[in-house]
């Protein structure tokens, strides 16, 4: 069964072509500056064959012109994989929120209306996704597309846990709680763990990359996750503002502030960006805090502690705790990330192996062999998660 996996962005188109349940991914392919007309680039890689083809300053002013190139290929009669477009079978996406529909979902008008009643929550997902998946629709009318949603992983976490003290009558009519996201990436996690230790018991999983949260996950399920009804919440991320009183909002409206200038500073203007005053990226700002930069150490240090508190509170909820995974573009690539997390828990036992956290691997053990915790570097693999989940969902 062929299972195309796209990942769409607000500027951006990701596409991993699986022969399942190989788990074989036979092209990938990369469009981005979605928008553009003189300036897009993208790539396709045949893993077969080991074929690239690297295009620039194309025009791809909407996701049809994207998806056009990527479906050509496909077809094409030395770099493609397919001779007939209808081979595909399903559809994968990486959705995010829709009201009503929170695992697995055939994309039907049920589960689109879900996501425009959300779109609030979520603007710069459920946007971009909507206007790709009607794309897709119309073009392939005849493939499955299955929403992968990134709240499937978490409808384990008890309603002791997702539940805020507000009215109860707010959860109610307008179904406010935590949600919890980055469920394809703390699930692949999961499933990782169960496959080398043989079960995914007592872990903290930690997701960190432009956005980041942390997991508590035992048994193989989530018990846990640091967003909240939206994915401000939790350890905060590039730019977005994760927890804060919530009565700051109020306070700032009443000083004439708008909704509008509001929500633009908690997207765009928080996170690690609003500390430091540097960048967005955490690469730049480790860069200025060692050159002297003390808001830029602030903010790295801010981010540590917030991790850390978040591993602390998950092991009082699970009663302890065995391992400990670091994913994502942070999660890993920044080994002084990771350190200063490792350093907060060493009270209770935990020993990291300097070395083994500095080696180049992707996919590795960076504790020492006489731990009190193991702990992980474990790839961000969101796709294969997405494609697991859409092949369940189209055989069962
Ligand atoms: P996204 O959440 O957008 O998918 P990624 O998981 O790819 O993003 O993570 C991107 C982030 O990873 C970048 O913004 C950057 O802060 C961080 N990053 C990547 N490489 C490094 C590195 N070598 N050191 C520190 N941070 C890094």
């Amino acid at each position: 069964m062929k299972v195309l996996v796209c990942n769409v962005g607000s500027t951006s188109l990701k596409f991993k072509l699986y022969d399942m349940p190989a788990e074989h991914v036979q092209v990938q392919a990369y469009v981005e500056r979605v928008g553009s007309v003189d300036n897009a680039i993208y790539t396709y890689t045949n893993w077969e064959t080991g074929e690239v083809v690297k295009k620039d300053g194309l025009s791809v002013p909407s996701y049809t012109e994207g998806i056009q190139l990527f479906l050509e290929d496909l077809l094409h009669e030395t770099r493609g994989v397919l001779t007939d477009i209808a081979q595909i079978e399903a559809i994968g996406f990486k959705t995010v929120l829709s009201k009503g529909h929170y695992g697995v979902h055939e994309l039907t008008d049920e589960v689109l209306q879900g996501m425009n009643d959300y779109m609030a929550v979520a603007p710069a997902h459920n946007a971009p996704y909507l206007e790709a998946i009607y794309v897709f629709r119309e073009m392939l009318p005849q493939v499955k597309l299955i929403g992968s949603f990134e709240t499937a992983f978490h409808q384990t976490i008890p309603m002791s846990q997702s539940l805020y003290a507000i009215p109860y009558e707010w959860y109610e009519t307008y179904g406010i709680r935590r949600m919890g996201y980055h469920g394809a990436s703390h699930g692949h996690v999961a499933a990782t763990l169960e496959a080398r230790e043989g079960a995914a018991d007592k872990v903290v999983s930690c997701h960190l990359g432009g956005s980041c949260s942390i997991t508590a996950i035992d048994g193989g399920k989530s018990l846990n996750n640091s967003f909240g009804f939206s994915l401000q919440a939790g350890v905060f991320h590039n730019s977005r503002v994760g927890d804060m009183d919530a009565y700051i909002i109020p306070y700032l409206l009443k000083q004439g502030m708008t909704i509008d200038e509001i929500t633009y500073g908690l997207e765009k203007n928080g996170g690690l960006k609003g500390i430091s005053g540097v960048s967005n990226d955490l690469r730049l700002v480790e860069e200025a805090a060692h050159a002297g930069n003390a808001r830029a150490a602030l903010a790295v240090q801010m981010f540590i502690e917030s991790i850390a508190s978040y591993v602390g509170s998950y092991m009082v909820q699970m009663g302890g705790l065995k391992h400990l995974v670091f994913t994502g573009g942070i999660g890993e690539n920044s080994e002084s990330v990771r350190r200063g997390v490792c350093e907060k828990l060493a009270f209770m036992g935990l020993k990291l192996d300097e070395e083994k956290n500095q080696s180049k691997d992707k996919d590795k053990v960076i504790s020492a062999d006489d731990s009190a915790v193991k702990v992980h570097v474990i790839p961000a693999n969101e796709e294969l998660g997405i494609a697991r989940n859409v092949y369940r969902e189209c055989n069962q």
